[in-house]
């Protein structure tokens, strides 16, 4: 049982430092197919001009890896921000794994609609909590960022796994201090919910840490 993790380079915005960050999403390749761990970024002009977006469409971001979003049989959303579902409509053949309490959030807090990826028939797979999605990739929950973000573990061969961070964690620094008070704006809608993930996350140990939009790895 194999699982890989390819990383795609889907944006660049300006972050809340007035830096560019990267936007990352992963495909995780296992013996049936391949999976996808968020989808960049999509949404109305208005907010990729607010963002200084510069984008890419995840099929080209793909087809680098000689894959199309045919290819992809199954996505996993950390989140429902514009910068992780923002092209979840390429993908209407796959069903899209979120917390529920995620995709109630953004319903109840958000004028939608919002097509691009709450369009007509999408198929959502509602998850309440840590979940098993196929065998070595599980979801675990992780509220904080937003009520319902999730992070991805990705399960290889040997003893140790990897970390898909999402939001949970914009930078290794602030996987590195939950404590800190000095939080970038953005990073937590519920600081205490948000410490108590980070805590959680980092007490499963993972071997690798992957960030949507940092480039740099942490290893255990
Ligand atoms: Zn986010």
């Amino acid at each position: 049982m194999t699982l890989e993790i390819k990383r795609l380079h889907l944006a660049s915005l300006q972050g809340v430092d007035g830096r560019r960050w990267p936007v990352h999403g992963f495909v995780v390749t296992h013996p049936g197919g391949a999976v996808l761990v968020d989808t960049g970024v999509g949404g109305p002009q208005r907010v990729l001009d607010d963002w200084r977006v510069v984008n890419r469409s995840v099929a080209d971001a793909l087809a680098e890896l000689d894959m199309s979003p045919a290819d992809i049989g199954l996505v996993i959303n950390t989140h429902l921000h514009f910068d992780h579902c923002g092209q979840n409509a390429v993908f209407k053949h796959a069903p899209f794994y979120v917390q529920r309490a995620e995709l109630n959030r953004m319903r109840r807090d958000s004028a939608g609609p919002y097509e691009w990826f709450d369009f007509m028939n999408a198929r959502f797979e509602l998850l309440d909590g840590d979940a098993e999605v196929l065998p070595g990739l599980e979801v675990v929950a992780t509220p904080g960022h937003t009520e319902g973000h999730q992070c991805v573990v990705v399960r290889g061969d040997d003893a140790g796994f990897d970390l898909l961070i999402g939001d949970a964690a914009y930078t290794p620094r602030q996987y590195a201090e939950p404590a800190s008070d000095d939080l970038p704006p953005g990073q937590a809608s519920d600081v205490e919910a948000w410490r108590e993930s980070v805590r959680r996350i980092r007490s499963l140990r993972p071997g690798t840490v992957h960030f949507c939009h940092h480039t740099d790895l942490v290893h255990g």
